[in-house]
């Protein structure tokens, strides 16, 4: 089954993997990084969806902060 990894430290909260996300699967982490963003992460809230390896989160995000696994 497909699914991602986020390096959250990376990440600058831009949101726009959420935003693209088809299944809804990413959301914005309440919790601060080192750097003071709030970080993208795996929504596990979304239980009836499933991350189909679409890839277009990591194509989305200008940090290169998601890869995706098949
Ligand atoms: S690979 Fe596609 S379905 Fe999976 S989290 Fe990224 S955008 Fe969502
Ligand atoms: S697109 Fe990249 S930098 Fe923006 S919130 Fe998502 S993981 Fe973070």
């Amino acid at each position: 089954m497909p699914y991602i990894k986020i390096d959250v430290e990376k990440c600058k909260g831009c949101g726009f993997c959420v935003k693209f996300c088809p299944q809804g699967l990413i959301k914005l982490s309440e919790e601060l990084n080192d750097k003071g963003y709030h970080p993208a992460i795996f929504n596990s809230d979304k239980k009836n969806s499933k991350c189909t390896g679409c890839a277009l989160c990591a194509l989305m995000c200008p940090d290169v902060c998601i890869t995706v696994y098949k």
